[in-house]
């Protein structure tokens, strides 16, 4: 992000914890921490990757950025202005901005809505005629690369899965949002697929001038679309940072390992030994201090007495790593000199 710019989004200190049924009655009241005083900015014009293992808490920011799921706390901007949770003229106002794609493609689509219907409906919806609304429709068609005479009048069910996911990102642009979120909406589709879609988006950033929060797995398609990456772990971002710095540089141990896990996209190199091994704990007790202490090969005892935070790392602009090991201060024994 360039720091001269206003972020487009911001996100401040960001928690989520979801009750547990408790087992018995008189049991412990449990939550589980999904996502954790979590702090980031977009900026107009880019794309932030958020990567993790499943379970880190990357879907549950998204669906907390568009308000599907209410935040425990935090601040939420966008534009500069605050979302209001129980405000339902702001809300309906930021959808008009701020659209999400999933990953399922059939999922988000009403199966007795022609394709035309269903992307006009967001217009509809906002008070536009239906022959307008029809004409945008099929505007968006040609736009997602879908021909609006052979596809507008057909069902969900007529399409293929690349299809869908494309009538999907047209439903999505038809109230001209600034912000599109992405959560895995390319992980489902066969590679040959994947990679015409990913084209795809990248051609719409640049028609639009949109702004994505690309949320995946996978690791290659991140680095593929990003422009700074965010990494999380067990419900907190442990690196953020462009996207040469987090692929080639990574500071953080669990940014370290999660890359060296990674497939090859050459077939002849192989992954002698996962770095990465083992699950992350419960997110329903996580370790003291770093949660990653229990899987981090130069954990030490500070690792487990105090919680490593966010600090932004000297003469690299936008990077920021929370290990004590970038810390000089930290009382790790292998904590980086002050330079
Ligand atoms: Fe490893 Fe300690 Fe850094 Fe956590 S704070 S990643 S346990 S060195």
């Amino acid at each position: 992000m360039n720091s001269a710019s206003a972020p487009l989004l911001a996100a401040r200190n960001l928690r989520k914890y979801f009750p547990v049924k408790a087992q018995w009655i008189g049991a412990p009241r449990l939550t589980v921490q999904a996502v954790d005083d979590v702090s980031f900015a977009i900026a107009a014009g880019e794309t932030l990757g958020i990567v993790g293992e499943s379970g880190c808490g990357k879907s549950t920011t998204g669906r907390l950025l568009m308000h599907l799921i209410k935040p425990d706390s935090g601040d939420i901007r966008f534009a500069g202005k605050p979302i209001v949770a129980d405000d339902p003229s702001g809300l309906r106002e930021l959808r008009r901005h701020m659209q999400m794609v999933f990953q399922d493609s059939y999922a988000s689509l009403n199966p007795r809505l022609s394709v035309q219907d269903s992307i006009a409906f967001g217009p509809r919806s906002h008070g536009a005629p239906r022959e307008k609304a029809r004409r945008k429709a099929r505007e968006l068609l040609s736009l997602v690369k879908l021909d609006p005479d052979q596809f507008g009048p057909r069902y969900p069910h007529e399409l293929s899965g690349g299809q869908r996911q494309r009538v999907n990102f047209a439903r999505a642009l038809a109230l001209e949002p600034k912000l599109v979120i992405l959560d895995e909406a390319v992980s489902a589709l066969d590679k040959s697929i994947e990679a015409q879609v990913l084209n795809l988006l990248m051609d719409l950033k640049r028609e639009l001038g949109l702004t994505y929060l690309f949320i995946s797995h996978d690791l290659n398609v991140v680095q593929y679309v990003s422009d700074r990456v965010l990494v999380m772990y067990l419900g907190k971002v442990v690196e953020i940072g462009p996207v040469d710095e987090i692929y080639h540089r990574p500071r953080h141990p669990y940014t370290q390992a999660l890359l060296a896990s990674r497939p090859s996209l050459d077939p002849d190199i192989k992954i002698k030994e996962s770095p990465l091994v083992g699950d992350p704990p419960n997110p329903i007790n996580p370790p003291s201090g770093c949660r990653f202490r229990t899987r981090c090969p130069y954990a030490e005892a500070v690792c487990a007495e105090k919680e490593p935070l966010l600090i932004s790392a000297a003469h690299i602009d936008e990077l920021a790593v929370a290990c004590h090991l970038q810390s000089p201060q930290s009382g790790h024994s292998k904590a980086a000199a002050p330079s």
